[in-house]
């Protein structure tokens, strides 16, 4: 985590080099589509600013690295919808890991960065004194600041305590008020090329392929995130499936678990199933024997079709499930 990712070193190289001159924006706009691992530049480059022993990346051993691993450094922030806390060097989730400065009311609506979490924070970094006095605040994701707070914040941009460092993280970067934007000095993430996403990506899953990347846009962080729901979203399914055909769940409340939206996504799914399940049945295992399966491979073709005709994906869920659900009967009959 103290590190920048691969295809990152050129704009790590230029951002760490300006601070060392002392000519880093006190402003950052960290701009660029989803997944391609802007928050993780941003916590990278906040050790390096607060680092005590940094040499071309922060050391992640001195007191400030430390306290920055768990969300408890004084001089580093992590503004959100979700209150102001500690920045902690978290890979996923943002917001569990770090102390909490300040909270929204529970009841409030949570749409955007509130007025009162920028005045608390401006507060803090103008009280913080530690650690060579850098300050390091990452918002997350700035263009959810309303109007109230860009205001609010203003005053800072233009004259901020000396060594603070504002690092605004956006998907959305014209979504930013323009009085904002234009006090900040703009860093741009892209996408790596597919060869060095891909092999990112395979080294935490070495069963993701170009296909999985392309469908993230080329984000592998994003890629990373789809293999991870797909993987989960399988087994959900596997295990409804497999429930259906022991006679163990009902098919229509397994067609309800599914869903209308994941109809095509399940469909392409049970066709890869079946078909392991098909190998199996031919080698005299599985659940149902090789013409059943045939039959509901054939049904589920058929019911991938209608649903690109506009067939109701519900009804054609049910009724594949309580196809197979009947088969599962009369085989158990017939044992
Ligand atoms: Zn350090």
């Amino acid at each position: 985590m103290t590190q920048p990712l691969p295809w990152q070193k050129d704009l790590w190289l230029d951002a760490t080099a300006l601070a060392l001159q002392g000519r880093l924006g006190h402003a950052l706009l960290l701009a660029g589509p989803a997944g391609v691992g802007k928050r993780s530049f941003a916590r990278a480059l906040a050790a390096f600013l607060l680092c005590e022993a940094r040499s071309g990346y922060a050391c992640g051993q001195c007191r400030s690295c430390q306290q920055l691993a768990v969300g408890n450094h004084p001089n580093a922030l992590l503004l959100s919808r979700e209150g102001l806390h500690g920045l902690a060097m978290t890979e996923s989730g943002r917001h569990e890991q770090g102390l909490a400065h300040w909270l929204p009311k529970p009841d409030s609506a949570k749409r955007d960065i509130a007025t009162d979490g920028v005045r608390r924070m401006i507060e803090m970094i103008a009280l913080a004194t530690h650690y060579q006095g850098a300050r390091v605040v990452m918002f997350d994701p700035a263009d959810s600041l309303n109007e109230n707070s860009v205001n609010s914040l203003l005053k800072t941009i233009e004259e901020p305590p000396p060594g603070t460092h504002l690092l605004l993280v956006s998907e959305r970067p014209q979504a930013l008020k323009a009085t904002l934007r234009s006090r900040c000095q703009r860093l741009r993430f892209s996408a790596p090329d597919e060869a060095a996403g891909l092999e990112w990506l395979q080294a935490r899953k070495p069963q993701a392929d170009a296909a999985l990347l392309r469908e993230a846009c080329g984000a592998p962080l994003r890629a990373l995130e789809l293999a991870d729901s797909d993987r989960s979203r399988s087994r959900d399914w596997a295990e409804l499936l497999t429930g259906v055909l022991q006679l163990k769940q009902e098919p229509i409340a397994a067609a309800q678990r599914i869903g209308k939206d994941d109809a095509a996504a399940f469909l392409a799914w049970l066709l890869g199933w079946l078909t392991g399940t098909l190998k199996q049945a031919l080698a005299g295992g599985g659940l149902l024997p090789p013409p059943e399966l045939h039959r509901l491979m054939q049904e589920a073709t058929d019911a991938r079709r209608r649903l690109e005709g506009n067939a109701n994906p519900q009804m054609l869920l049910e009724a594949l499930l309580v196809l197979a659900s009947r088969q599962a009967r009369a085989q158990r009959r017939a044992t």
